[in-house]
């Protein structure tokens, strides 16, 4: 694999790690740098995988009943200022060439599409529908976006005839609930074929490799429900996304690796440690996982349970759930609470993966509550304007205690008591 020194150095000093350290993790696989090298502008690299922080990614974009391109800028605003590691567009309605290269143009961070929904969407225009398409239709979709600077990609690769017949034999709850997944089962039973992506593998990974983007293997069959989890279909599909991020590897393309999905606690180990060891170390990014199926309007709240737990195991990349899962498009607002409770997972994760260098925060935030200093306090929180703003909710009485408990504060009377 090409490896360019500047993304290495730029992203082990904004980790705090050694340089060897993302170096060895990208030449492995176990680490990438989702950086198109024909993106327009130029941003804080990312790495993703062993070693490194938990990322969080934010999903945004229009659908077909609403396609406003001025909120997309307001919500990828609200995703990068709460502090999303990256960002994916996942519109499906109006001019979807347009929201991706105003959020390309206008983003900081990596940002991530499923082209996919591209041809769907393209494919009226050839007077088609999306089973319709050719092979050569699909890959075009998927160069547009790499030719705009996608930095990652979506692909749902290892779905295949194999992995359907497994799901005619399972009478899952939920089915199928990846809209790349519902796609490519589709155009696999209207032209009788194989899934393009993964029979055309190599083509797709001579493309991606061409622009230094990376794959993002998608679990077309992630479980939609608990009742679906760690079912045959979904370990099918994660045994042949194994063999392809060996492929991957040895024609030097960047590939990461997504999972589920709605998944009991106590079967999140089992998920995670299954991932790392089929797919060989390859970064793992799962979507939530949901620990309950009985929550919407909380599910953001459902999702950093299970990402918290699938971080500590080893799990590298947060997709984020806003508690408009389940029941509408997010707006603004569900992102920035999306993000800012996904990165609370990811950080609870990271105190457990890398204590020396994620606790010094925690460390930093208890000094400061100790000796009352508010104002510092609420600037090092990890959403400072949702600290202040309960923070002034009522007029201060004294300057060290706050309004919980008053005269009655157990940190002053202990210190009094104690002589602290
Ligand atoms: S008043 Fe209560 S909540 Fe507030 S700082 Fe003191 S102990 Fe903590």
């Amino acid at each position: 694999m090409l490896i360019d020194e500047t993304l290495v150095k730029r992203v082990a000093v904004s980790e705090g790690v050694d340089k060897k350290v993302v170096s060895q993790g990208l030449t492995e696989g176990t680490i990438v740098i989702p950086y198109n090298r024909r993106r327009p502008r130029q941003i804080e690299p990312v790495g993703i995988g062993k070693g490194l922080r938990t990322k969080v990614n934010a999903n945004i974009g229009t659908s077909p009943s609403i396609a406003d391109i001025e909120n997309e800028k307001t919500k990828l605003y609200a995703a990068v200022d709460a502090g999303a590691d990256t960002v994916m567009d996942l519109s499906t309605g109006g001019d979807i060439n347009k929201v991706r290269g105003m959020i390309i143009a206008e983003s900081t961070v990596p940002i991530g599409t499923v082209p996919i929904y591209q041809a769907a969407c393209d494919s009226p225009k050839l007077k088609k529908s999306f089973v319709e398409l050719t092979v050569d239709e699909i890959f075009a979709s998927i160069r547009k976006h790499l030719a705009d600077g996608v930095d990652f990609l979506t692909v749902h690769t290892g779905l295949t005839r194999a992995g359907v017949e497994r799901l005619r034999n399972r009478k899952r709850l939920a089915g199928i609930v990846s809209r790349g997944g519902a796609m490519m089962v589709e155009w696999m039973m209207h032209n009788k074929a194989e899934n393009p992506l993964a029979e055309y593998f190599d083509r797709l990974l001579d493309l991606t490799g061409e622009f230094g983007a990376c794959l993002s293997l998608g679990d077309g069959l992630r479980p939609g429900a608990l009742a679906d989890a760690s079912d045959r279909p979904q370990i099918q599909e994660l045994l042949i996304i194994g063999e392809q991020v060996d492929r991957a590897r040895d024609r030097g393309v960047q590939a990461m690796v997504e999972g589920p999905g709605h998944m009991p606690l106590d079967q999140i180990e089992m998920n995670v440690k299954l991932q790392k060891e089929i797919c060989h170390g390859a970064p793992f990014y799962v979507l939530g996982p949901l620990v309950t199926d009985v929550a919407p309007g909380y599910d953001h709240i459902v999702s950093a349970i299970g990402g918290a737990l699938a971080g500590m195991y080893g799990t590298d990349f947060l997709c984020y759930v806003t508690p408009s899962e389940h029941l509408g498009l997010p707006d603004a607002d569900d992102v920035r609470v999306g993000t800012i409770v996904s990165r609370i997972a990811a950080h609870a994760a990271d105190i457990a993966k890398y204590p020396e260098r994620a606790r010094k925060w925690d460390e930093e935030m208890s000094r400061l509550r100790e000796r009352f200093k508010w104002d510092e306090m609420i600037n090092a929180s990890l959403d400072p304007k949702e600290a202040r703003k309960r923070f002034d909710r009522y007029p201060k009485q004294a300057e060290d205690v706050c309004t919980m408990c008053g005269e009655f504060c157990a940190i002053k009377h202990s210190k009094e008591a104690l002589g602290g």
